[in-house]
């Protein structure tokens, strides 16, 4: 490990790797400090939705605009990463058919009519696209823009172009210490002492020690989810199914992700006989078929929450080498190269939207949304 970098990074998860990756590729000397494996956390449990539309509560919200922002920056990053790293991050077209079993559902979906990405179909249109869906909805909205994408590969990806612009990554190294003077940040890990000009915190829900020990009162909470893979033996699935945060995602592989629970303040990172049994019957009344499949896996991840479940992206209200990128909840994969971006433009002094800092800046007064 070198002795000073430029930027630091706590946690080698989506988030690190895309704050790593942008600033790497702008010139900074950036080292990665990731405790266990890049990638094998929360990341690796993701669906991989990159659901602005989905998940966001329509247009004049702050969460859709920054989340449509970097669902636009995925088409060049996919390109770029191809090119810098070799690695395909599987980005799928179809998007996500948000179905309706009653009139209350198909009024609430019906709220994004105006937007012209979305696209009310009746339930025979539903069918004709998706042949394995139950009888029982009245019709779906499709978002053709909420595509997937593979978040394991897309972490590699970041990880791998990273590198070949400089960056350090040390696997295994967790980082036990932070040490604030004036001359320099002193980042002590279990392999050793590095010091650095800035410092960025993106250690998913575990990047809560580090807000109190940097002396801000900020707490992050886990919402557990827990998620099975079976293998396809129907057709492949045009869109992803999508009612009530259950969802079925169809991988190139030939499997099918289907998830998942939402079990906050569960830190247990095994998934419960209960939650895959919950995943699985959610999924059959969605698609009557999947329960005849081969079982692949199941696992569990841990969603960084925060309480206004917005994530903390800037800089550390009273020492401005320290910046966070943490909290992503249920949407880290999307926000990544958002997220990423913004660090980068924080850190080289660039312009970055100011009710974007705003919505997510640490030392907010969150309403909880619970
Ligand atoms: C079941 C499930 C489905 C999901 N589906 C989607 C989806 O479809 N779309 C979407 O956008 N999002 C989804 N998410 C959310 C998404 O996975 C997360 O928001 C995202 O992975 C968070 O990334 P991260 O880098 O902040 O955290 P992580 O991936 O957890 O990375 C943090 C890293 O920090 C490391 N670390 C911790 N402490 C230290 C330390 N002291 N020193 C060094 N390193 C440390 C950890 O080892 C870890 O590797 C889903 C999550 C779950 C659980």
């Amino acid at each position: 490990m070198k002795e000073h970098y430029d930027v630091a990074i706590i946690g080698g998860g989506i988030i690190g790797m895309s704050a790593a990756y942008h600033l790497a590729k702008a010139g900074k000397r950036v080292a990665v400090l990731e405790a266990n494996e890049v990638g094998k956390k929360t990341t690796s449990a993701a669906a991989g939705m990159l659901g602005a539309h989905a998940e966001g509560e329509g247009d004049e919200d702050i969460f859709f605009q920054v989340g449509r922002a970097s669902q636009e920056l995925y088409e060049k990053l996919t390109v770029d990463l191809q090119h810098e790293s070799g690695i395909d991050i599987r980005k799928s077209a179809g998007g996500i058919m948000k179905v309706a079993f009653t009139e209350e559902e198909k009024n609430a979906l019906c709220r994004m009519q105006h937007l012209s990405t979305f696209q009310w179909l009746e339930a025979n249109r539903v069918k004709e696209r998706l042949p394995q869906i139950t009888d029982d909805i009245i019709g779906a909205g499709l978002i053709e823009d909420d595509v997937h994408v593979e978040p394991y590969l897309v972490c590699r990806a970041l990880w791998q172009a990273a590198v070949r612009y400089g960056a350090v990554v040390q696997e295994f190294t967790p980082v036990i210490e932070v040490k604030r003077d004036k001359e320099a940040l002193t980042v002590k890990t279990t392999s050793g002492t590095l010091t650095c000009r800035d410092l960025t915190v993106a250690s998913g829900v575990w990047s809560g020690r580090f807000f109190e020990e940097l002396g801000l009162s900020h707490s992050l909470y886990p919402v557990k989810g827990e998620c099975v893979s079976v293998w396809n033996s129907g057709p492949a699935l045009k869109h992803t199914i999508y009612h009530e945060h259950c969802y079925i995602v169809q991988r190139d592989s030939g499997k099918l992700v289907i998830g998942a629970t939402m079990k906050p303040d569960d830190w247990q990172t095994v998934p419960t006989l209960g939650g895959v049994e919950a995943v699985i019957q959610k999924a059959a009344q969605l698609m009557p078929s999947i329960k005849e499949m081969a079982i692949d896996q199941c696992w569990a991840g841990l969603r960084p929450a925060t309480s206004d479940k917005h994530p903390y992206i800037g800089r550390h209200p009273e020492d401005e080498r320290i910046l966070f990128a943490s909290g992503h909840y249920r949407n880290g994969i999307l926000l990544a190269p958002i997220t990423g971006e913004i660090i980068r433009d924080l850190i080289i002094n660039q312009h970055v939207k100011e009710e974007w800092l705003h919505a997510f800046r640490i030392g907010r007064k969150e309403a909880s949304l619970v």
